[in-house]
């Protein structure tokens, strides 16, 4: 295989691909760039889906990542509306559902994430939805009609932001959550009771400990019914219980996959010339020193950025904690990092007043950082974070210490042991 790629193709044209077009453009590569979509629509972002879309504060042209005037003028060639079924990479072409094939010498595997469904729940009915692309969002939308009800299985950020977004809209949300305390496996008890109380004094129906038994719909609407016996009805359903990586492609054609598409920390996976980014990789984090699998807007992006530029020949890692945000009940949340299993939850600020940073400590080291209406907290937590920073628990508390003094402290005591190393 040459070092230097002539045609370039990219399975998935969404946030992933989108960034990696743009980083292939501007490092210089002249060569073929074809990016290979399902979707019939360019690529665009998902987060206002359930946000500014969903209100109808915005539509999809404010969505909208390249257009296609972009793609002209960059001689970006979008092949949308057909799915990709496996890489050839004897053949070096990628196959289409459509029986065409697409030839490439470099591929990226950008085919991100599906709504997961749940068992026996039907997908003909309009009004069940699995919110994850534009069509989806717009179809919702139009089923929200003030004085209606919503049932949302799933209080995890999608679900608690589509409560949110019906509330805004005059539309009564009722959200059925399996765990006792919502989105207590990534914040922990704490801050997911912080999560079910903003939501709960919003307005919003909030039921935990419940498991869906079924969902029907009829001339009246949709009726959900939980295993304890609770029996909910409502004008429409959302279905917000995760995603699953899109890993079809990646299995036909020869890569290995485990919970997504395993990739190093260049974004490689297991066959060479085959690149894999986004929520759909499974990537070997040089900060955790193990496999993790986000889907996050900012992760999508910087991988897209690493695997071009690896694809280009040139060697980069992305290295930085995961970072994700979520809009809703008027507030910016914010998390940064992984905190598997800490020892200690440092509050600075009042939760009450819902302005505050939770701090993550696992054996004094700052694992992960979660907030509310304090993003440069979150910035300052990323930078010790990625520094395997210990900072001392009562300045993180104190909101008289800066917190970006503390991280230029921690890059200094991060410097010390090289100096001594080098005596
Ligand atoms: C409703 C919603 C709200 C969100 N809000 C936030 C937020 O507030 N903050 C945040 O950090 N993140 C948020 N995210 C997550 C963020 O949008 C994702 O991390 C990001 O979209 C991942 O980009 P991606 O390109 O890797 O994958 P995706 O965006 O999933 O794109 C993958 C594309 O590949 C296509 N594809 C799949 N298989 C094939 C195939 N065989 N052939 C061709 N095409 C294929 C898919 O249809 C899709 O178009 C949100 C996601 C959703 C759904």
């Amino acid at each position: 295989m040459s070092d230097t790629p002539r045609s370039v193709v990219v399975i998935g044209a969404s946030q992933t691909a989108a960034v990696a077009a743009r980083t292939l453009r501007r490092r210089g590569f002249d060569g073929g760039i074809v990016l290979v979509g399902d979707e019939p629509h360019a690529p665009y972002q998902r987060p206002p889906l359930s946000k500014e879309l969903l209100e109808g504060a915005a539509d999809d042209s404010d969505a909208a990542l390249l257009t296609e005037q972009w793609c002209r003028d960059n001689a970006v060639e979008l092949r949308l509306g057909t799915p990709a079924r496996r890489i050839d990479t004897a053949a070096g072409a990628v196959e289409l559902a459509d029986g065409t094939t697409v030839p490439g010498d470099r591929f990226l595997l950008a085919t991100g994430a599906s709504a997961r469904r749940l068992p026996g729940v039907a997908e003909d009915d309009e009004r069940i939805v699995h919110l994850r692309g534009l069509d989806d969002a717009l179809r919702l939308r139009s089923l929200l009609r003030p004085g209606g009800r919503l049932v949302i299985v799933g209080a995890g950020f999608v679900g608690s932001e589509v409560a949110s977004t019906a509330l805004a809209r005059g539309v009564r949300p009722v959200v059925i959550e399996q765990a006792p305390v919502p989105q207590a496996r990534v914040l922990g008890e704490e801050m997911g009771a912080f999560c079910a109380d903003v939501q709960r004094a919003a307005g919003v129906e909030l039921h935990t400990g419940e498991t869906v038994a079924s969902v029907r719909t009829g001339p009246d609407g949709v009726v959900v019914t939980t295993e304890s016996g609770l029996r909910v009805e409502g004008d429409a359903v959302v279905v917000a219980v995760g995603a699953v990586p899109n890993t079809a492609v990646a299995r036909a054609s020869g890569i290995a996959v485990e919970n997504g598409v395993l990739v190093d920390e260049r974004c490689r996976t297991s066959v060479p010339g085959i690149f894999a980014a986004g929520d759909v990789a499974n990537h070997r984090h040089p900060v955790y020193g193990r496999w993790v699998r986000v889907e996050h807007f900012d992760n999508a992006n910087k991988q897209g950025m690493v695997a071009a530029k690896n694809i280009l020949g040139r060697p980069a890692v992305h290295g930085d904690p995961h970072w994700f945000w979520s809009d809703q009940f008027g507030l910016n949340l914010q998390h940064v990092g992984h905190a598997r299993s800490w020892d200690r939850l440092v509050v600075r600020g009042s939760v009450a007043e819902r302005d505050f940073t939770a701090f993550y400590l696992e054996e004094g080291v700052l694992r992960a950082a979660f907030a509310a209406e304090r993003g440069g907290d979150v910035m300052a937590a990323k930078e010790l974070i990625a520094r395997g920073a210990a900072p001392d628990p009562a300045r993180l508390a104190d909101e008289d210490v800066d917190l970006a003094e503390l991280a230029g402290q921690a890059d200094e005591a991060a410097a010390e042991p090289a100096l001594a190393g080098g005596k």
